[in-house]
């Protein structure tokens, strides 16, 4: 197992992530399978992952006590190092979360303590409402070993949370998508010049980069056949010098297995294997992302009157985040809905970049119903 010098101590290069666990069939996301779920465990613990992250929420506030059952109750305290978070959108009493806590994981202090999610509107909440300050205290007290905190928000923000103090780490989702058409990149670099290590989080974006597109896997798979698509992200993220954990939330065992090859040493990619994965990559997201550059062409028209670019940016967002985006289809301004499109075909007529408006229309008001 690749290992890594975090402080005074060492951290195996990947972590469990406690948000995928396996669940009992045709149950929700609270009936976590203990059985399965702890043999992953067992085998995480037998080939040296020492890193557990959790959360308050996570499994609709199960994972916790699963951890306690089956990770602390069954292994030495001192045999890894557990991670957790305090979300003040969940619960804003932060002393009863942390007492909570510590009661459903079974240990009477936390390694790595998270704030969670810093956004650009909580992050003035969580150090107004006292929450940071309380958990600086309970590093002083021994309850807590490193105090960081996980952000999903905009740049400025970030910097403004990481200069409030002087924390041990920060948790970010980077994989190579995003460090390429997001902000990743920056975030990254800003931690790393403030001297805050990363742990990583989502680092195949949710699944979506475990396959690509049929074309793009195919590059990669011409040059490793035996590789995974999942284990060039982690390959990847292994060449970035301020991480300090790699954390992947595995569902079955073989994605563990997965993992544990990727992790069995400290290699990452040569450069050029890197510039394959971006090729990828962008092969990818050509096939992925519809190509509207919102000019408006097409708009005028449109005898159903619908704002199609906008329908079609929330579309792109869909594909490359997930269904979770299509909450933005009910804050478009449109007079006309996707599905009052009545395939004349004028817009595509305008469109420089000849996108079959009409079959996406289709496409959109198939998949998200009243739209
Ligand atoms: S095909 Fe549909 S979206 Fe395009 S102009 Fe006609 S009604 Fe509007
Ligand atoms: S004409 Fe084409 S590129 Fe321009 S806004 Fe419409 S769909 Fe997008």
């Amino acid at each position: 197992m690749m290992m890594k010098n975090f402080q005074n101590i060492k951290l195996s290069g990947l972590g469990m992530g406690n948000m995928r666990l396996p669940l009992i069939p045709g149950k929700g996301d609270g009936d976590i399978d203990f059985e399965r779920a702890s043999a992953i465990i067992d085998k995480a613990m037998a080939a040296g992952v020492n890193y557990y992250d959790t959360a308050y929420v996570y499994h609709s506030g199960k994972s916790e006590s699963f951890l306690g059952d089956a990770l602390v109750s069954r292994y030495p305290r001192e045999s890894f190092y557990l991670a957790t978070k305090f979300f003040i959108a969940a619960n804003p009493d932060y002393k009863a979360v942390f007492a909570e806590q510590l009661k459903k994981l079974k240990t009477d202090y936390v390694d790595f303590y998270l704030i969670h999610s810093v956004g650009d509107d909580s992050a003035k909440k969580y150090i107004d409402g006292g929450s940071v300050k309380y958990f600086e205290e309970q590093k002083a007290l021994g309850k807590v070993k490193y105090l960081g905190f996980s952000a999903h928000c905009s740049t400025k923000t970030l910097k403004e949370f990481a200069e409030y103090r002087k924390w041990d780490f920060a948790q970010l989702q980077i994989n190579y998508y995003d460090w390429k058409y997001g902000n990743t990149k920056e975030q990254y670099e800003l931690l790393k010049s403030m001297g805050i290590p990363v742990v990583v989080m989502e680092p195949v974006r949710g699944g979506r980069l475990a396959e690509l597109s049929p074309e793009a896997n195919e590059l990669l798979k011409k040059r490793y056949p035996d590789r995974s698509i999942a284990s060039w992200a982690f390959r990847w993220l292994k060449g970035l010098d301020n991480v300090m954990m790699i954390l992947s939330g595995m569902s079955d065992m073989s994605q563990l297995e997965d993992n544990l090859n990727t992790f069995a040493d400290d290699a990452s990619l040569t450069e050029e294997e890197e510039r394959l994965l971006f090729t990828a990559c962008d092969v990818f997201r050509n096939k992925l992302v519809i190509p509207c550059t919102a000019c408006r062409y097409c708009t005028d028209s449109c005898p159903s009157q619908i704002n199609i670019p906008e329908f079609l940016r929330v579309y792109n967002h869909i594909k490359t985040d997930g269904d979770w985006a299509s909450w933005e289809f009910e804050h478009i301004k449109s007079e006309g809905k996707p599905s009052g499109c009545v395939s004349c075909g004028v817009c595509t007529e305008h469109c420089p970049q000849s996108i079959k408006i009409p079959e996406l229309m289709g496409e959109i008001s198939e998949k998200f119903g009243k739209q």
